[in-house]
């Protein structure tokens, strides 16, 4: 079915006003006993801010209550490392303004200027890089929606047909089908699944959850201030998008269970003829002016290739593809990985189960995080729901903390010679690290033999940790296997000492073909180009989001944008959101029918970033991860800072490309 878009309801105030429900407050009817009360369990640095925004008064930008914002280690300091005495005085000026917002009865907050914005985020940055104030107010949302594009599309060009399909309604899906909607473009979303929510609709598995904070891994123009935690569990962000999609009125644009089979360029008429494959079998060809993938990177589940894997009669399960009605009460389990998957899922079972085996190839890094798994206090829930803009002030303030992140801790030094860290600060990193292990398995020196990696942090995903690892390990019907794997067969897995582990079911937690970009799509480009043949496993692309050779075709979380220890994937899958609405509205205005990027600027781009990643530990460390592909290069991680993903895609750089 092809949906039409009129001009009215795409103007229409409606979603607006859907999406700011995110940012409604309650008006405060509570005692001075009580809003104190609160403000123990605040947030301090982004509620003065908040404050500030609400107010006006520069008092709660003084100096002395600044937080010094120390850099980040294997942890960050809370409330930005402010004093004790600082955190004080910041709570009595916050009381003070909160109680004369609610006498004065809780009126529209004022309408703050850009310059006031930018002093109030100065406060928190200080005198960092002025570039980054657009970045910044685009992620604080004040006070208008930075990433909606300023055109529209019946202003450009009212009389040129222009259909875009986007190919998936996870996170990156929602925001193109979002920003195409606000520009009045027409748009079809095909999703595989039956409902919203790419990753996060499918990763159903036992304890998933975040491992980035939540104010942050949300989408820029869709915040809320209730999160239950910061970092949420799988129903929550579910929940989330879900309500998303509603918001921005997208879903009767989706054609669910609905499958791109391929996508192909036709030369003649500069467009894309997209083919599908719905439930019932019903191939579909529809034809396209452009095309955005928001089909995520970690989305089809790898399967290790293990000799007799097939020959095993229990039951196999991947993490990604869990059956909701999986029993595993009583089951003697193997769960094969440590990743991410892994250490959510092994303590979320271990209680059911009667015997389980863990099987460990490379054991993680784990970044100590007691409060992982807390829900964020009842105080500054409140206060969240109460207080004008809070909610995006701290989001605000956990992005900045995040921009940088740990890059800085996963810098490779040519002059720093180690058997395991790449540089000073990764020592660092590393002795926190190991610091943090011999507390957890002190008490099991046979554990802890095998569960300080042997590589740099940061060489592949460093994982959260809440003592609930060890914790899982050291349970008498537990056990940690580093014996490789040597074979399977019908009764369980064989390891490499000749040792049979028989079992019930085996849960794969072995991650996602990451490198295999668009797969399992047929994609041909201009002049029959095989995408695949043509990368040949080896996936690259121009700013991660056009590719030579494949007109009007462009990618979100695409190679190389993967942020691994800055910032969330949301941030770049935004980023080329915004990139390909700017594109299409610079093809709309000048009546192009299609632009394709050109070679010389793909290539020098690549070399950037393949030099840029060997200066990370991911980039040199020689354990196997899905940073990388087959091939042995960093194809998915993105090596810079936020800041600098931003300021590529923020303009189009039109003369990288060839109009058609
Ligand atoms: P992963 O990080 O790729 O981990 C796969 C695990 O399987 C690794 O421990 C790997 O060992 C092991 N493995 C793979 N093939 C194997 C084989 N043939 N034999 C033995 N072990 C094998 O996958 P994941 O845990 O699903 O996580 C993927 C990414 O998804 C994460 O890094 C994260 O970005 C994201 N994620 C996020 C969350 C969250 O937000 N909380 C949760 C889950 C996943 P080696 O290390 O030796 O390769």
């Amino acid at each position: 079915m092809r949906h039409q878009l009129s001009n009215h309801n795409l103007r229409s105030a409606s979603v607006i006003e859907n999406l700011t429900d995110y940012d409604r407050v309650q008006p405060i009817n509570v005692s001075e006993v009580e809003i104190k009360k609160a403000l123990e369990d605040a947030d301090i640095p982004a509620l003065l801010c908040a404050l500030a925004m609400l107010t006006g008064d520069e008092a709660l930008l003084s100096e002395d209550l600044r937080p010094p914002t120390p850099p980040m280690s294997s942890t960050i300091s809370p409330q930005g490392g402010m004093s004790a005495e600082a955190q004080r005085k910041a709570r009595t000026l916050a009381l003070k303004k909160i109680i004369a917002y609610r006498d004065a009865g809780c009126p529209e907050p004022r309408v703050a200027s850009t310059e006031d914005l930018d002093q109030i985020m100065k406060f928190l940055i200080k005198d960092s890089n002025e570039d980054y104030l657009p970045i910044l107010r685009h992620e604080l949302g004040i006070p208008k929606d930075t990433g909606a594009p300023d055109w529209h599309k019946s202003d450009l060009a009212p009389h040129t047909e222009f259909r875009v399909a986007v190919i998936g309604a996870g996170v990156s899906g929602i925001a193109a089908a979002h920003r195409l909607q606000q520009a009045g473009v027409e748009f079809v979303i095909y999703e595989k699944n039956k409902e919203v929510g790419g990753v996060w609709w499918e990763n159903a598995y036992p304890g998933c959850r975040l491992d980035t904070p939540n104010f942050a891994y949300s989408l820029s123009f869709a915040q809320k201030q209730d999160w239950p935690q910061q970092f949420s569990r799988q129903p929550e962000i579910q929940k989330y998008l879900s309500g998303v999609a509603d918001a921005t009125h997208i879903r009767s644009f989706i054609q669910f269970e609905t499958e791109v089979v391929s996508m192909v360029y036709d030369d003649a008429t500069a467009r894309w003829s997209v083919t599908t494959r719905n439930a019932s079998g019903e191939v579909t060809v529809q034809t396209f002016n452009a095309i955005i993938t928001a089909v995520g990177q970690l989305n089809r589940p790898s399967f290790p290739t293990i000799e007799g894997r097939e020959s095993f009669k229990g039951q196999s399960v991947h993490s990604a593809i869990w059956p909701q009605d999986l029993d595993l009460k009583g089951k003697r389990v193997a769960v094969v990985g440590t990743g991410a998957s892994a250490y959510q899922i092994v303590p979320s079972i271990v209680d059911e189960v009667a015997e389980l085996k863990v099987f460990q190839r490379n054991p993680p890094w784990m970044l100590p995080t007691p409060t992982y798994h807390h829900d964020i206090k009842p105080g500054m829930t409140w206060l969240l729901q109460h207080v004008p803009y809070y909610g995006r002030w701290f989001r605000f303030w956990q992005f900045w903390i995040a921009s940088e992140g740990r890059l800085p801790l996963v810098e490779v030094e040519s002059d720093w010679v180690h058997p395991v860290s790449v540089g000073r600060a990764n020592e660092t990193l590393r002795q926190e690290c190991v610091a943090h292990l011999n507390t957890q398995f002190g008490d099991r020196p046979d554990l802890l033999a095998k569960v300080v990696p042997n590589y740099a942090p940061g060489g592949k995903r460093m994982l959260r940790d809440n003592g609930v690892w060890a914790k899982t390990l050291k349970q008498s019907h537990v056990s940690l296997i580093t014996d490789p794997i040597d074979h399977m067969s019908e009764t369980g897995i064989q390891t490499s000492d000749a040792q049979l582990h028989e079992v019930d079911v085996i849960v794969y937690a072995t991650g996602f073909k990451t490198s295999d970009y668009l797969y399992p799509m047929k994609v041909m480009g201009r002049h029959g180009k095989d995408l695949h043949a043509w990368w040949q496993g080896d996936c690259r692309a121009y700013i991660g989001i056009t590719i030579p050779g494949f007109p009007n075709l462009f990618m979100t979380g695409g190679p190389n944008t993967g942020v691994v220890v800055n910032g969330s994937a949301i941030f770049s899958a935004e980023c080329a959101v915004e990139y390909a609405m700017r594109a299409i509205g610079h093809l709309l205005k000048n009546q192009h029918a299609a632009m394709d990027c050109k070679e010389e600027p793909f290539l020098k781009y690549n070399e950037v970033i393949d030099a840029g990643n060997l200066t990370k530990a991911w980039g040199v460390v020689k354990t196997t991860s899905w940073y990388k592909n087959s091939a042995g290069r960093a194809s998915q991680t993105w090596p810079f800072n936020l800041l600098a993903y931003w300021s590529l895609t923020a303009n189009l750089n039109v003369e990288d490309y060839e109009y058609l």
